[in-house]
C-alpha cells in the first residue's frame, strides 16, 4: 500500500543475514548471526550489507540456506514458550503472560550486545 515510503523487510535481506524483528508493530532488521537489532532506518540493503561485511565477512561464502537455518534457530529461540498454548485456555493465558515477561528479556540481551564496543 505505502510502498516506497515505509521501510519493510524483504526476503532478500536474508542474504546479508537479516531477518525481521517486530517491536511494537514496528519492523526492524535483526542479524541472525549476532542477534543484533538495527534501527528501522537501517532497513535498507546498504546498511545491512555494511553490518554484514564489517562483522561477518567470514560468512560471505555461505549460501542462503545457511542463513535460513540461522533464522529458524533464532525464531525458535524467540518462540520457546509457545508450546504452552497447546494446554488448556487457562494455561494458555498464563503462557501469554509468561511470554510477555520473556519479551523484554530478549530485548535486554539484544540491547547489551549493541552496547558492546565494536572496535
Ligand atoms: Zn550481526
Amino acid at each position: 500500500m505505502s510502498q516506497g515510503k515505509k521501510r519493510s523487510y524483504k526476503e532478500a535481506f536474508l542474504q546479508w543475514g537479516f531477518t525481521k524483528f517486530v517491536d511494537k508493530s514496528v519492523e526492524k532488521p535483526q542479524c541472525v548471526l549476532c542477534n543484533k537489532v538495527l534501527t528501522t532506518e537501517s532497513m535498507k540493503p546498504s546498511k545491512l550489507k555494511e553490518h554484514f561485511e564489517r562483522s561477518h565477512s567470514q560468512f560471505a561464502e555461505k549460501d542462503i540456506a545457511f542463513f535460513k537455518r540461522k533464522e529458524d534457530a533464532l525464531k525458535n529461540a524467540r518462540m520457546d514458550s509457545s508450546g504452552y498454548f497447546f494446554q488448556s485456555t487457562e494455561a494458555g493465558l498464563e503462557a501469554s503472560c509468561a511470554l510477555a515477561e520473556t519479551e523484554p528479556n530478549i530485548k535486554e540481551i539484544v540491547r547489551k550486545k549493541q552496547y558492546q564496543p565494536s572496535h
